[in-house]
């Protein structure tokens, strides 16, 4: 039997591809797609939303009364309430909404004794390797060498500085003994804004249709090293997202991550 998998904030740019890929993977049966209660699409079948053919699988607001994993791309609002319909169902959770308060992230925390949950700023595999080396890059160049993080998003983000940028910075903190986040400096202005040193430059672009893009500079008297990523498209993470589902629904209950699933840790 393959799994059952619910796809939350199934409308959106990203939902939309989830449901597509995950169909064209045929790894998963999809048992529901949900989005919020007053979504003009609601009742319309998600793959004809999502461009495939149809599913037979209505844009709902109602979650099914069982499923073995949801991947969630919605909104922190929802999160609440996302997870704790996974705990009531006993279903695993790849959370990869982003924006999350430190509240969602306990909550998950306290959701992972009792199932499998897995929270992702970002699920590119590409992505989760430079999470993986950042700390060393700056823990090996030392205190002298100045960081700054910049990344580039659509228009449409709504939360500044990404998630994935926030991650970066943590990591680096965590290698450096950086107090995170006092460390960081963020979108600096203003006539008295010399850098500080010790600190995390964050600057955060608002521009276009731009997928994701984010760079790690280290800067010295001399010479600068620069570590980037660029997403070509949204599908990187989807893909990342799928792999994480399928990997996760086998796991006992417990709090992962991608470098989890990648096996980077
Ligand atoms: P979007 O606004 O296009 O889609 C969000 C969808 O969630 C919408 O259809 C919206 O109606 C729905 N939604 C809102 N509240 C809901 C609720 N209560 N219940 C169910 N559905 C609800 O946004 P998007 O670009 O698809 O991004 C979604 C989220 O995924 C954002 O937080 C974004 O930052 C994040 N994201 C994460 C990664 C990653 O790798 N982890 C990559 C890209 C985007």
């Amino acid at each position: 039997m393959k799994p059952q998998l619910v796809i939350t904030g199934a409308a959106g740019r990203m939902g939309r591809r989830i449901v597509a890929l995950a169909v064209e993977s045929q790894d998963f049966t999809i048992a529901a797609a949900i989005d919020r209660k007053d979504h003009p699409d609601l009742g319309k079948d998600a793959g004809l939303l999502a461009g495939i053919e149809a599913i037979n699988v209505p844009l709902s607001a109602t979650f099914p009364k069982e499923a073995d994993v949801m991947i969630d791309f919605s909104s922190p609002e929802a999160a609440e309430s996302h997870i704790q319909h996974c705990i009531d169902n006993q279903s695993a959770l790849v959370l990869g909404t982003t924006g999350l308060s430190q509240v969602h992230l306990d909550r998950a925390q306290v959701a992972a004794r009792a199932i499998p949950v897995l929270v992702a700023a970002n699920t590119s595999v590409g992505m989760n390797l430079l999470f993986s080396i950042v700390g060393k890059v700056a823990a090996s160049l030392g205190e002298d060498y100045d960081i700054e993080i910049v990344e580039h998003h659509h228009r449409f983000k709504k939360d500044a500085p990404s998630g994935t940028a926030l991650t970066l910075a943590s990591n680096i903190a965590a290698a450096t003994s950086r107090k995170y986040p006092e460390c960081l400096v963020q979108g600096r202005s203003g006539k008295d804004a010399v850098r500080q040193a010790g600190t995390i430059g964050m600057h955060a672009v608002r521009a276009g249709d731009i997928v994701g893009y984010h760079e790690v500079m280290f800067s010295a008297l001399g010479e600068t090293v620069t570590l980037s990523h660029t997403a070509h498209s949204r599908d990187v993470f989807v893909r990342g997202a799928i792999r994480a589902a399928r990997w996760l629904v086998a796991k006992e209950p417990g709090l992962y991550s991608m470098q989890d699933v990648l096996g980077l840790k």
